[in-house]
């Protein structure tokens, strides 16, 4: 099963992407993980990625198309995963369906958490706080928002035609969010 969890940056994607995974056995896959993993390496991949993702902006389509081509082959990817922060743009996501397609599978559930803005910057404050992330202060957090809703938000309209786009509040504490995915994925 895939399922792909859309939402804007602090929606609570990561958490309730990692209590899907492991409740469904399947991995969770998360572009932001690996780009700051890459970053942490010091590899080619995150050198180039940091400019970008300090400044608050997606990493180019022309380095993220590679990025999930390889990370949707992998063994681990072959049956399922949870998608999480990507795709993130109409190139992203058109590649997505071509790959999955192209093995016979498609994205089962689309996934939107819904969180309103004032909740999202408190939500990304907090875990500056909390994980130290160089993209979490306040500017950054306004300008990755700007950038959720000019690239990302247009996927709720790429994916509503396939009838799988479920909204979930996103409001609530991580058990009520997390029981309102259950209920809606069927397991
Ligand atoms: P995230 O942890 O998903 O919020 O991602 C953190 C940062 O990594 C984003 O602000 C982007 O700079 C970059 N990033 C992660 N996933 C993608 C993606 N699918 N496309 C472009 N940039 C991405």
């Amino acid at each position: 099963m895939f399922i792909l969890i859309l939402g804007a940056p602090g929606s609570g994607k990561g958490t309730q992407g990692k209590l899907l995974a492991e409740r469904l056995g399947i991995p969770k896959i998360a572009t932001g993980d690996i780009l700051r993993a890459a970053v942490q390496k010091g590899t080619p991949l995150g050198r180039t990625a940091k400019s970008f993702m300090d400044a608050g902006n997606l990493v180019p389509d022309h380095i993220i198309l590679d990025l999930i081509q390889a990370e949707l082959a992998t063994p681990a990817a072959a049956d399922g995963g949870v998608l999480d922060g990507f795709p993130r743009t109409a190139a992203q996501a058109e590649l997505v369906d071509r790959l999955l397609a192209a093995r016979g599978h498609r994205l089962n559930h689309v996934l939107l958490l819904d969180v309103d803005e004032t909740e999202l910057v408190r939500r990304i404050l907090d875990r500056a706080r909390i994980e130290g992330r160089s993209d979490d202060t306040a500017e950054k957090a306004h300008q990755r928002l700007a950038v959720y809703q000019r690239d990302t938000a247009p996927l709720v309209a790429h994916y509503a035609p396939f009838g799988n786009l479920h909204r979930v509040p996103g409001m609530g504490t991580v058990d009520e969010i997390a029981r309102e995915i259950k209920r809606v994925v069927g397991r």
